[in-house]
This record gives C-alpha cells, structure tokens and sequence, in this order.
C-alpha cells in the first residue's frame, strides 16, 4: 500500500495509540459484555472506527490514508484486541484486501477501490473457504463460467467475516475447473452485491461474537470481467494467498492481545484474592502460573515484530509469520486457560472476562491457515532455507 517508515513516525504512531487507548476506554469497555453475550452487531462503535480513519491505518495517505506500517499496525491490532478481539475482525480482512488490490490490481482498479477502501465508503471482505474447502482452497467448487463480457458465478462460501455488512467482498473462484494444476484454473473477483449474490445467515459460534460470520451464496450472480482483479484469469489462488502474511501476523496480533489481557486480570486478581491468609499471588503454583504466562506474552510479543518488520522491509517473512502466528494463537490459548484457573470459580462466570478470553482464543488457532497447516509450512522452508 505505501512506504510506511517514510509516511508515518513514531510520534504519529503514539499518537494514534493513545487516541484509540483513549476510545477503548471510554466507548469500547463498558459495551463489550452486552455487544458479545447478545451476539449483536456493534454498528455504532464500527462508526466510530470509520470516523476515527481506522479503517484507512494501511492506506496510503494518497489515496487517504494514514500509511501505516505493519509493525505499528500490529501493535494497533494487540491493543484493540486486549479490550475486545471481534474489533479487530472488522478491519482485518478490509486492511488485507487493501492489500491484494495495491500489490495485484490494474491501474483502474486501484484508483477506483483504494480511496473508497480507504475512507471507509467500502468495507473489503475476504471470500475463500466453502462448505467443503478450507485448508484445501485448490477443492474449491465455486465457478465463475464467461460469458461475453461478463462471467456467472455459482456456488457458495462459508465462514465470512463481515459478510453481511462489508461491501467489496475478494471472491475466489475456478474459471477453469479441469485445470491441472488445478490453482491455474483460479480466479479472484472484486464483487459489489447484486442479483444472485445471496447472504444466506449469520452462523451462532463459539466466540468471536457480534461480528458476523455468514455464508453466501451465489446462483447465476454475474460480473463483469474488468473485475477480475489485475484483469487475467487464472492467479487468484496466487493473489489470494499473497494476503495472507499481512493475515497471519493480524492473527499474531491478535494472540498478543488475547494472552497479555488473561495475564493482566491474572495478575490483578492474584493481588486481590486472599486465601489461608495471604493473597493468591503469594502461593508458588500461581506464581508459576503468572511467570509462563508473561513469558508466553514477551515471546510471541517479539516474534509478531520480528515477522513485522521483515514484512516492512520487503523481505521474505512466510516462515516467521507462521511462526508467530501458531506461537501467539497457542499463547492465547494457555494464557485464557491459566487465568481461568488463577480465577478460580470467578474465571467461569460470565461477570468476568476471563470467560470471553477462552471463547475467542481457539479461533487464532484456526484462521488464516490453523496451527497444524502453520507446522508443515514452517518445516518446508525451514528445510528449504538449509540445504544441504
Ligand atoms: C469465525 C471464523 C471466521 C472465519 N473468517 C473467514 C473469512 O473471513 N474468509 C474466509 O475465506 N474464511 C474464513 N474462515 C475459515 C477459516 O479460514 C477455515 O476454517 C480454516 O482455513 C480451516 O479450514 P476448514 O474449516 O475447512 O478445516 P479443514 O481444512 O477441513 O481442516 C480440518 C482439520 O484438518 C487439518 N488439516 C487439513 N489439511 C491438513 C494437512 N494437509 N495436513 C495436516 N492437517 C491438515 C486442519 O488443520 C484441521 O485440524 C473463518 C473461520 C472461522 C471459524
């Protein structure tokens, strides 16, 4: 999207942090509870994000934007999420789909979409998984048949996040279902809803709740070609995973928050309870419990800036992004369960949010890539990168 050490400054970067620390506290907080255990769509909050420019944090400040980097995007990413992770969702896929069509789309796509993207007038959505295809995206079954100049999509797609209030949704699609090597046959559509598009329900899920992830349908929708993004069919598979990264270390991101929030309450709570005398944080098994868990905190905090900052000088960072990734899900997981068990029967009870933790965790182990996929990817280039 931009040169971000050249656009945006430290000073900048603070500034945005304590604007948003500024929000999180004051607007955010109070409304998480009720947003998250009613599973309702926080339209006014998402407002305020919009007004606030966060929507545009990646964009480059030509076409609107605050051209921010990755690094310092990442550090935006852990602090929302340490008050509330489905925030971070609703400008995750937008920011990456900013992405895709700055590194991969035609001239008239990027003046067309990027302003629009970044000011918030569209809401950007990543569409790639189906019913019967995750982790495998060559399986997918949704096709895209030309038709003069325009193409017809069938099929349908499953988990979206922001499916039913973003607005340029990045489709995946076969053009050529009897290619071999069947990702030569794939194709990514930028769509705006139409006749055909069908946003079929919200799905009810675990955590990750009021942000809503839906599944779609798509019978005889048709397109025009000029919105293949970077107009030739046939990479789609390539520009879908060019965005997954920037995904993983969001995701990382992502982990950071959700452990740091856990061992914070951890520790606050440790101070507070007191039992045989003495507050809990004086026993040794929870100070056991208190030093892993900010070491798990420290740990995945560096490997999220490690694969950062390669990703801002251009370099290469597959490797160290699903490293971060599969450490900081996994830390968010172990942490939310520590302190559950720091909380003793309180961290059951939905009065506190230890509970919200647990529940929003596992997701960070399953989205962009899970954790299992993350370990072979990791030992491929760790083999490739040393040869012998
Ligand atoms: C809340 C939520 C939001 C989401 N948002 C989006 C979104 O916005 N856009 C989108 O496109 N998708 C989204 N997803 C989908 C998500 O990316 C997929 O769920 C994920 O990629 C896993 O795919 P799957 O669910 O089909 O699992 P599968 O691919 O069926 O995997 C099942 C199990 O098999 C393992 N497995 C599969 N293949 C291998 C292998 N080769 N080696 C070892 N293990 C393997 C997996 O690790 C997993 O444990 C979302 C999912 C959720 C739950």
């Amino acid at each position: 999207m931009t040169d971000a050490a050249e656009t945006f400054s430290d000073d900048d970067e603070n500034q945005v942090l304590d604007a948003i620390r500024v929000w999180l506290d004051k607007e955010v907080r109070p409304e998480v509870k009720h947003f998250d255990h009613d599973d309702e769509y926080p339209h006014e909050i998402v407002q305020q994000m919009k007004e606030m420019g966060l929507f545009g944090l990646m964009y480059a400040p030509e076409d609107g934007g605050l051209g921010m980097s990755a690094s310092a995007y990442a550090r935006v990413i852990t602090l929302i999420t340490e008050t509330w992770m489905s925030l971070a969702g609703v400008i995750n896929t937008h920011m990456m789909l900013g992405v895709l069509i700055g590194r991969f789309g035609t001239d008239a796509q990027k003046a067309h979409f990027l302003p629009k993207l970044a000011s918030a007038e569209l809401h950007g959505v990543l569409c790639l998984t189906e019913p019967d295809a995750g982790t495998d995206l060559q399986g997918i079954k949704t096709v895209a048949k030309k038709d003069g100049d325009q193409y017809v999509l069938n099929g349908s797609k499953m988990w979206i996040t922001n499916g039913m209030y973003g607005s340029l949704y990045a489709v995946l699609t076969k053009t050529d279902p009897s290619a071999t090597p069947a990702h030569k046959g794939m194709t990514l559509f930028l769509a705006e809803r139409g006749p055909g598009f069908n946003v079929d329900g919200k799905l009810k899920k675990l955590g990750y709740r009021a942000l809503e992830s839906v599944a779609l349908s798509f019978s005889d929708f048709r397109i025009d070609a000029d919105r293949i993004l970077g107009g030739e069919e046939g990479h789609g598979f390539h520009h879908a995973v060019g965005g997954l990264e920037l995904g993983r270390i969001n995701v990382a991101a992502r982990g950071v928050g959700i452990a740091r929030a856990a061992m914070n309450d951890a520790v606050r709570y440790s101070q507070e309870r007191t039992t045989f005398g003495k507050p809990i944080c004086e026993h040794q098994s929870i100070q056991i419990k208190l030093a892993d868990m900010a070491t798990r905190v420290e740990a995945s905090r560096l490997l999220v800036e490690q694969a950062a900052g390669k990703y801002d000088r251009g370099e290469r960072c597959d490797m160290e992004a699903g490293m971060a990734k599969l450490f900081a899900s996994e830390s968010a997981l172990s942490n939310a369960t520590e302190a559950m068990r720091v909380h003793g029967g309180y961290g059951y009870s939905e009065e506190f949010d230890i509970e919200r933790y647990y529940r929003d965790a596992p997701l960070m182990c399953i989205g962009e890539g899970t954790n299992e996929i993350q370990r072979v990817l990791i030992a491929r280039q760790l083999v490739k990168r040393n040869p012998v």
